[in-house]
């Protein structure tokens, strides 16, 4: 069968933007955002169904995408989606890399690595949890709550890293009016945590 993606020299483009990251880590730093399409998790409160499906993004050559992020002043890419896991993120890594910027991943892990990169932030889904091997290499967990259940959830991610990576409690939106005074009590009595309160949104940029 032919290999559309020709082992991810192309890629399905979603939408790429200059922006400031909203959430996480590196909240408030500048970053280009690259989302590729498709993901087959199916989150109820997913805010990019759009992604779902990569046969509705053309593709796009990693190679032209990352030369026009070059030619902007932006220090740092980050790889979102869809699940960019989906696909092998060896070519763009790389290509990333090659220009001397920073080459940042988001993802829930739920296919197994490829690229190089210097950042990753892990955010894993209930129903479709992350390779074992995101335990030990994610540089941030960032869990998305929607009730208090998910807060369970949270905790037994946290215990899976051997190390303890930054961590992170992030209101689902639609519902962070209630979240988030909730996140904010049970943070003061578990301190490991930070909130993360996707900035951008508040902000109103992309
Ligand atoms: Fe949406 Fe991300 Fe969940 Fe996929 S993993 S359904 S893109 S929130």
């Amino acid at each position: 069968m032919t290999d559309v993606f020709e082992g991810g020299e192309k890629l399905p483009l979603i939408e790429e933007f200059y922006t400031l990251q909203g959430e996480g880590f590196h909240a408030g730093s500048a970053a280009y955002f690259i989302r590729i399409g498709g993901c087959d998790i199916g989150c109820r409160w997913c805010d990019t169904r759009i992604s779902w499906r990569a046969d509705l993004h053309s593709l796009a050559s990693v190679t032209d995408v990352i030369a026009k992020v070059a030619s902007t002043p932006a220090r740092a890419i980050v790889v979102t989606g869809g699940e960019p896991t989906t696909y092998n993120l060896a070519p763009l890594s790389r290509e990333i890399r090659k220009h001397n910027i920073k080459a940042f991943l988001e993802t829930s892990g739920a296919y197994p690595l490829t690229g190089e990169w210097d950042w990753i932030c892990l955010s894993p889904k209930k129903q479709q949890l992350p390779q074992p091997e995101f335990y030990d290499i994610a540089h941030e967990l960032k869990v998305i709550i929607q009730d208090e259940a998910d807060l369970e959830h949270a905790e037994r991610q946290a215990e899976l890293f051997r190390n303890t990576p930054h961590l992170y409690l992030q209101p689902e939106w639609s519902r962070h009016q209630t979240v988030t005074p909730m996140l904010v009590e049970y943070i003061k009595t578990h301190p490991k945590w930070k909130i993360s309160v996707q900035l951008h949104k508040y902000l109103n940029i992309p």
